[in-house]
């Protein structure tokens, strides 16, 4: 049987390398994390995108090689696993599934919210999943992770061990507060397993190929479980996935997408396929400058949104 056509394949390699060097010329004015000061040290110029169709082809420009940490892009993967292993009572007895209007480290956010997180796209979210993954200790939790990642997508992930001894270095009293709360609103048993996961599951890393290959497990995964639970984790992706910036990206693009501090950024078109970028400097709400701008001008290009 012949693979279904994508749009995706329409898209010549001339616009997409002008709208990338422009995506670098543009990200130059953002900031980085200073409270991850590895993170702090990326190449400002450094980009890497990968766009996958659900035909099989792919195509990309830039550091197709360099490996970076998915950080909070892992949240919607960890989402997955835990709705595949779980099921969706024992995940959203634990985490909400509304949009947050402060930033994603808010303990303000949490505590308006009485302890329960907002959504599973936001820190305190994604530190109540960490608490779930099953394992009995840090390291094996992200183990599982990790294997049930690589095996279904087809990528290669890894624990970027120089960046999580970077993290580790240097405490992050937000996520802690955060946790401590959640403790004394009982979503978390335990503080500490619940932190040192989220950290080593914010370490995994990769290329944009890897970034593109978990995007297409919410696109064509051949796996029921995930083919089930693969339209929760997209909606929230839309509503969710870029903080503040969720509603006016799904007016502008239309785009399920997900960003993380390290400049990684994915988006996924359903029956289409998906697109993996990575350009280090964010904006104020810590969104990947580079990234939005080429998501933006290929989904227009394009016609992607899901609301056209
Ligand atoms: N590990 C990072 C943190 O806790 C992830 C946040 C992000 O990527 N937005 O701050």
């Amino acid at each position: 049987m012949k693979a279904p056509t994508s749009k995706l394949s329409s898209l010549q390699p001339e616009p997409l390398a002008a709208w990338a060097k422009e995506a670098i010329n543009r990200a130059k004015s953002g900031q980085f994390p200073a409270y991850l000061p590895l993170l702090a040290q990326a190449d400002r110029e450094g980009f890497a995108v990968q766009i996958r169709a659900i035909d099989g082809q792919f195509f990309g420009f830039g550091s197709a090689e360099k490996t970076f940490p998915l950080m909070s892009v892992v949240k919607p993967f960890v989402l997955l696993y835990l709705l595949c292993e779980l099921g969706e009572t024992a995940v959203f007895d634990n985490v909400g599934c509304e949009p947050s209007e402060l930033p994603f480290n808010s303990l303000n956010q949490l505590q308006t919210d009485k302890g329960k997180p907002r959504n599973p796209m936001i820190n305190s979210g994604a530190i109540v999943l960490a608490s779930l993954i099953p394992g009995e200790n840090a390291v094996s939790r992200c183990q599982n992770l990790l294997e049930w990642l690589n095996e279904r997508a087809n990528s290669q992930l890894f624990v970027d061990e120089l960046m999580l001894d970077s993290v580790n270095a240097t405490p992050n009293q937000n996520n802690l507060d955060l946790a401590l709360e959640m403790v004394e609103s009982g979503y978390i048993q335990d503080s500490e397993i619940a932190l040192e996961t989220y950290n080593r599951v914010c370490c995994l890393a990769g290329t944009v190929t890897d970034l593109a290959k978990l995007g297409m497990l919410l696109v064509n995964s051949g796996d029921r479980a995930i083919s089930e639970h693969s339209r929760t984790v997209k909606a929230l992706m839309a509503t969710c996935g870029l903080y503040q910036a969720s509603g006016r990206f799904a007016v502008r693009v239309g785009l399920p997408t997900k960003s993380g501090v390290s400049g990684a950024i994915l988006s996924v078109i359903p029956g289409e396929g998906a697109i993996g970028c990575y350009s280090p400097p964010l904006d104020k709400e810590g969104n990947s400058i580079g990234g939005l701008f080429l998501l933006e001008q290929i989904a227009k290009a394009l016609r992607l949104s899901v609301f056209d």
